[in-house]
């Protein structure tokens, strides 16, 4: 849809659009949508790149009839005027994963297995669920991955439902009890909305704290925050699994999980399919047998003997820095909307990089951290960078697109980047 069409539309309330709001002071619950009392009359207003539909002034907004505020994860908590305002009347400020959980007890007998960190959930729950699935175990895939788990059908008997939560989701949560609650790690991600790193990772730690003692709790012990959260658990003696950083061990089998971080993800995965009963022979075969995910470390095409790798889901260095490791000679596209305004995490990594092409709004800074280390080229955009790295990379060599930045200044979202790459290479003669 163009703007003009969008705000057309919205100029003149739809009645789908118009409140249902009912008098001061009655509930919420029960289908009402937008404020008690209050017609809506959006407008549209630019903030950013992202557009924010104003439905009422929250200045003079009364909520104190609620019974809850369910938010998308994507409502900044520590900044929105709603949110102030509920907190000040008291009403609690929930997701869907909340009402996920207190719908539980109409569910068939199940198990929730909740699976926060900053980097590796969606391969971590993707494997997971695959495990399940090769186990014959009925499981679903929700949370901040797929289609939202209220949308989808409860599980029958005995299924497992796989949440992957981000630390927003978690906020918006107060009752979920995870039968088994995983933590991969906690690196700088986010900061925006948190005051602090400190505020970030109590955030996770809540995931632990909502659950049974006697339930089962795995940590990635591989940073400071997350060994604190483990070691603040360890009353819960044999409930308790510590992955360590750096365990070796032969990854050779599993084509789609290579590569140190892939090792974590792994070992949570194995400890999960354990606490949950999965016979080791069914985590083995089902290790060998899963696909990766598209845009993670994704082996797109191998022309004239370069392998051409889309990791466009790597949008901060922490996540690009293990691509960069993972390969030897590496034609390195980076750059877009950035979380940092460092490398910082990838330098450690910089002599496996060949060359470097730098894309999008942070192009000319990374340009300039990179110039001296790395022969680096400013491309501008996606199609000129993979243009000059098929140009100049030999047999052997890696053209890898992990661009350590969100995508928004040049892409509808980090798939598009990594779709376009894929077209991109595939029309390379
Ligand atoms: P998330 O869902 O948490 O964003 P993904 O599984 O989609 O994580 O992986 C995103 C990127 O993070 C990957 O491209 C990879 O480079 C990096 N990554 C994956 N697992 C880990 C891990 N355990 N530790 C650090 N980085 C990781």
């Amino acid at each position: 849809d163009s703007d003009a069409a969008k705000r057309e539309a919205l100029s003149s309330p739809s009645p789908r659009l118009r409140g249902e709001g009912r008098g001061e002071g009655e509930s919420a619950a029960g289908g009402t949508f937008g404020i008690p009392g209050q017609p809506l009359s959006p407008t549209l207003s630019p903030e950013g790149e992202r557009e924010i539909l104003t439905f009422a002034d929250p200045e003079s907004l009364d909520l104190s009839g609620f019974d809850a505020l369910v938010v998308s994860p994507g409502v900044p908590l520590n900044r929105h005027p709603v949110a102030a305002k509920a907190r000040a009347a008291g009403v609690p400020i929930i997701g869907d994963i909340e009402l996920f959980a207190q719908a539980r007890p109409a569910l068939p007998p199940h198990k929730v297995v909740g699976v926060t960190g900053t980097n590796g959930k969606s391969t971590t729950v993707s494997l997971i669920d695959h495990i399940l699935q090769t186990a014959g175990v009925p499981s679903r895939l929700g949370g901040n991955i797929g289609l939202p788990i209220l949308e989808q059908e409860p599980l029958p008997d005995g299924g497992v439902y796989v949440l992957e939560l981000s630390s927003y989701q978690i906020d918006l949560t107060q009752t979920l009890d995870c039968d088994v609650a995983v933590l991969l790690n906690i690196t700088p991600d986010h900061l925006d909305r948190y005051d602090g790193f400190d505020a970030y990772a109590a955030s996770k730690a809540r995931l632990f704290a909502m659950q049974s003692a006697t339930h089962a709790a795995i940590i990635g012990i591989g940073d400071t925050p997350s060994a604190q959260i483990a070691r603040s658990l360890s009353a819960r003696a044999e409930h308790l699994t510590k992955i360590a950083p750096g365990v070796c061990m032969d990854q050779s089998r599993w084509p789609s999980l290579q590569g140190p971080h892939n090792a974590q993800n792994a070992l949570a995965a194995i400890a999960v399919a354990q606490a949950l009963g999965v016979p080791e022979a069914v985590i083995d075969a089902a290790l060998q047998s899963f696909v990766g995910l598209a845009h993670r470390m994704e082996r797109v095409r191998v022309l004239r003997g370069v392998t051409y790798v889309n990791d466009s889901k790597a949008t901060n260095p922490e996540s690009t820095a293990p691509a960069l490791a993972a390969f030897g000679r590496i034609h390195w596209i980076l750059g877009g909307k950035a979380k940092a305004d460092d490398l910082d995490a990838c330098a450690p990594q910089f002599g496996h990089v060949v060359r470097a092409y730098t894309i999008g709004q942070s192009g000319p800074r990374f340009a300039e951290i990179l110039q001296g280390t790395v022969p680096v080229e400013q491309s501008g955009d996606l199609a000129t960078a993979v243009a000059a790295a098929a140009r100049n990379a030999q047999p052997g060599d890696t053209v890898l697109l992990s661009p350590a930045c969100a995508s928004f200044d040049q892409f509808r979202d980090f798939e598009d980047r990594g779709e376009q790459f894929r077209r991109l290479v595939e029309a390379l003669a």
